[in-house]
């Protein structure tokens, strides 16, 4: 594999190779299988890979969030070169090959950037959206692949892609999980071994609730969620929210979901000062 950090580079080394399709994997590092799943369904589906690995610096809320973010990247591309092929790439950018001048753009994303995230974690997508309409323009790939685990993040970007009318199909990947069931993360090596040792019950307690919904209304599943996970101690729930799969609508009552379509149980959760993000799919048969 290569290794570009310039943007001028990378977008005349795609040239050069002059394959199709290219698929794009953006990151932010410190990666972990999840990321890798994305890499290999891209490798399996594409003649080119790119690889990015960047610390969006806009896309965080929270100055602290940002300042102890892990970085890895010598470990980072070693996982890589495992899995990518000799002409694929890893584009290792500065802010200044992302954001050569100040992005002052505003995107405007209705509702589906009014709830969950994008109310907890005020510009979060904008910030998002700059970066990854940023990456495009610079890659031009032909698929971009995302994790489902930042499922709000699949629809944004699907929306950014259909305002912009970027020529990108989103190929959206299932959640890779630990052993134990706790989602992966670049933010859970930042966990206390006690926290990292009570977290599983988030994924334990969103299987439960999708098991509920059967018997159970809404509000009820709710507030199960939330006094199961707290009750473990050291964990605060943020939201958890069931939506529906496409405009990300939070349901309020049984009677407004249908049958047999999908919905996602959604949740926030702080473990400590680290904020955990994960969901399960729900369905009324
Ligand atoms: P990040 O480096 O956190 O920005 O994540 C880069 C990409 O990897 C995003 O599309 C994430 O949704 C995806 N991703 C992160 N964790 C996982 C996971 N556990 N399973 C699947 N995809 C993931």
């Amino acid at each position: 594999m290569k290794v570009i950090r310039s943007a001028d580079e990378l977008k005349a080394q795609i040239k050069r190779e002059a394959l199709f399709p290219v698929g794009f994997v953006p990151t932010m590092g410190a990666l972990h299988e999840g990321h890798l799943s994305l890499v290999r369904i891209a490798a399996k589906e594409c003649s080119l890979v790119v690889v990015s690995i960047y610390v969006n610096p806009a896309q965080f809320n929270n100055k602290d969030d940002l300042k102890n973010y892990p970085r890895s990247l010598e470990a980072d591309l070693s996982m890589l070169g495992k899995v990518l092929a000799k002409n694929d790439i890893v584009f290792t950018p500065d802010d200044k090959e992302i954001y050569p001048v100040e992005d002052k753009r505003v995107f405007n994303f209705g509702n589906l950037g009014n709830v969950m995230e994008g109310l907890y974690r005020q510009g979060h997508f904008n910030g998002v959206a700059q970066v990854v309409s940023r990456l495009f323009e610079i890659a031009e790939p032909d698929l971009a692949y995302f994790g489902l685990k930042d499922l709000q993040q699949v629809a944004i970007i699907k929306e950014m892609v259909r305002q912009k009318g970027y020529k990108v199909r989103i190929v959206a990947a299932p959640i890779i999980r630990e052993n134990d069931g706790l989602a992966m993360s670049s933010r859970n090596r930042l966990l206390t071994q006690e926290l990292r040792n009570k977290a599983p019950v988030i994924y334990n307690t969103l299987s439960v609730a999708a098991s509920m919904i059967q018997n159970c209304d809404i509000p009820e599943i709710k507030n199960y969620v939330v006094r199961t996970i707290e009750k473990t101690g050291g964990l605060s729930v943020e939201y958890f929210e069931i939506v529906d799969d496409k405009y990300l609508h939070p349901v309020n009552a049984k009677s407004e979901m249908k049958k047999r379509k999908s919905y996602f149980g959604c949740i926030a959760v702080w473990a400590g000062k680290i904020r955990l993000i994960d969901n399960i799919e729900l369905q009324l048969v």
